[in-house]
């Protein structure tokens, strides 16, 4: 059997090629980190998780909590790697990114259809390839496949929020509580008087900002991931209905007008993010405007926000539903830069390339996930929305569909199970054409 080439070592690449060697397929998995490390990028392991340590609601009443599951029945590396790395963060699965990390680097490793090259990679190569390269694509290989798909590189901006060490909190103002007090308290709180409030507002929006290249400087703000001083610029309240919601999380007797949340970041329970404080402001910034939040004033930062071009293509020109390319049919993307946006949709987009990957080379038809599922849903969203309209998605029921009508509801109870009942249609197929797959090593 071909050996398949797995450009990046991120969640989708990792996901990739777990998929195909599972199914004894050989892969060469190029990653060029340590070598060339994109600014983002802390540590040399696969799937490293940029910037939160959460991989967002686990429920089945959330799309990206179906979509979780669907990959578990699929038998997802990065799946498995993150419910055995899971830290308490109450209803999301949250994960230990050092642990996570090292279970996949790990098991791909080590595994013995596993060859890893460490080099960065110019061009597309020739032979079958999924290229998984992210949102950070190196400069080089970014403009040959904009070359030869003849497409261009779309570009936006993204933003990582900063930890704290939790030894450095302040519990005399701080206190753990969950919101509305529902589930466990995982999260440590810090509660803002007006007084306070109105202070740090007025140092935030003036605070000074990283400078921006000059060919970064028209470029777009993704929605879903706005640095916090973008956000309090565009009204003194927006913060408050964000980040900073102190609804539920009040402690009694206390009427704070703002409280902001710190995550676990680490299992042995040292580390905190600041829940939505994604930051484009210079280090130093940061350290003198978010020490001002009560409870942070001597907080030991270990790690600060940051700020980065986004790379995506205008997937319809250039894939097919199956994350296939138009250009060759032994050529697939996946991950951020087909336009899915998050840790899981990435992870989840890398499964359907290697899953597909190997149905290509064992001369069958590679599998549409379809609609009704959360895995069919981004796909469908990437392959068909015009280039000029393409957002990079977030998994949703907005872009699901749902084969039965019912009542609003009993929507998500039903997305559930239609995604269930398909998912298990098509591993029951996948699993009678590839006989049981066998799992190696793990
Ligand atoms: P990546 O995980 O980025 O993996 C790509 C890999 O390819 C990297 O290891 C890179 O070194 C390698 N590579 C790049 N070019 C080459 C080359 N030419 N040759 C060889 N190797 C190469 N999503 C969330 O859900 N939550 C968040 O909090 C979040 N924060 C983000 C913060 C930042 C700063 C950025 C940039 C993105 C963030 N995202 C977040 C979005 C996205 O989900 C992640 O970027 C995710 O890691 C994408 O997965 P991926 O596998 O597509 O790419």
């Amino acid at each position: 059997m071909s050996k398949v080439t797995v450009i990046g070592a991120g969640l989708a690449g990792s996901e990739a090629a777990w998929q195909l060697v599972s199914r004894g397929i050989p892969v060469r998995i190029i990653e060029m980190r340590p070598e060339k490390k994109p600014e983002a990028f802390h540590t040399d392991g696969f799937a490293e998780l940029v910037c939160s340590n959460s991989l967002r609601s686990d429920s089945l009443n959330n799309a990206v909590g179906i979509l979780k599951e669907e990959m578990r029945q699929l038998d997802s590396l990065i799946m498995k790697a993150a419910d055995e790395n899971r830290v308490p963060a109450g209803s999301a699965l949250a994960v230990d990114r050092a642990g996570f990390s090292e279970e996949v680097t790990k098991t791909l490793k080590e595994h013995p259809l596993v060859e890893v090259i460490t080099e960065e990679v110019t061009e597309i190569p020739d032979g079958p390839v999924i290229i998984a390269t992210g949102p950070l694509t190196s400069e080089k290989l970014a403009a040959d496949i904009m070359k030869k798909t003849g497409s261009e590189t779309f570009h936006f901006y993204d933003a990582a929020a900063p930890i704290v060490e939790k030894d450095s909190i302040d519990f005399s103002r701080a206190y753990y509580k969950s919101r509305y007090d529902k589930g466990d308290a995982d999260y440590i709180n810090c509660p803002m008087e007006q007084e306070e409030f109105d202070a740090f507002y007025e140092e935030l929006i003036h605070a000074k900002c990283a400078d921006l290249h000059d060919f970064e400087k028209d470029l777009k703000v993704f929605e879903g991931c706005m640095p916090i001083e973008e956000m309090a610029r565009r009204g003194k309240k927006t913060m408050l209905f964000g980040p900073m919601k102190p609804v539920g999380l009040r402690r009694e007797g206390e009427h704070p007008v703002a409280v902001i949340q710190l995550r676990q970041d680490d299992v042995a329970d040292t580390l905190y993010n600041i829940v939505g404080f994604q930051t484009h402001l210079t280090w130093p910034e940061q350290k003198r405007v978010f020490s001002m939040i009560p409870g942070l004033e001597n907080a030991r930062f270990v790690r600060y926000g940051v700020m980065h071009r986004n790379s995506y293509l205008p997937a319809k020109d250039v894939l097919l539903e199956t994350y296939q390319s138009r250009l060759r049919p032994d050529l697939f993307f996946a991950g951020q830069l087909t336009g899915v946006e998050g840790y899981v949709e990435s992870a989840a987009s890398g499964l359907a390339a290697g899953i597909n990957m190997a149905r290509v080379l064992q001369g069958r038809e590679p599998v549409k996930f379809g609609r009704q599922t959360a895995l069919g849903a981004q796909a469908h969203y990437i392959a068909n929305c015009e280039a000029k309209n393409l957002q990079p998605m977030n998994a949703n029921f907005g872009i699901m569909v749902l084969e039965e009508p019912c009542h609003k509801r009993e929507r998500k109870a039903a997305f559930a199970r239609q995604s269930a009942r398909r998912i298990r249609e098509i591993r029951e197929m996948l699993q009678a054409e590839d006989g049981e797959p066998e799992r190696g090593v793990r």
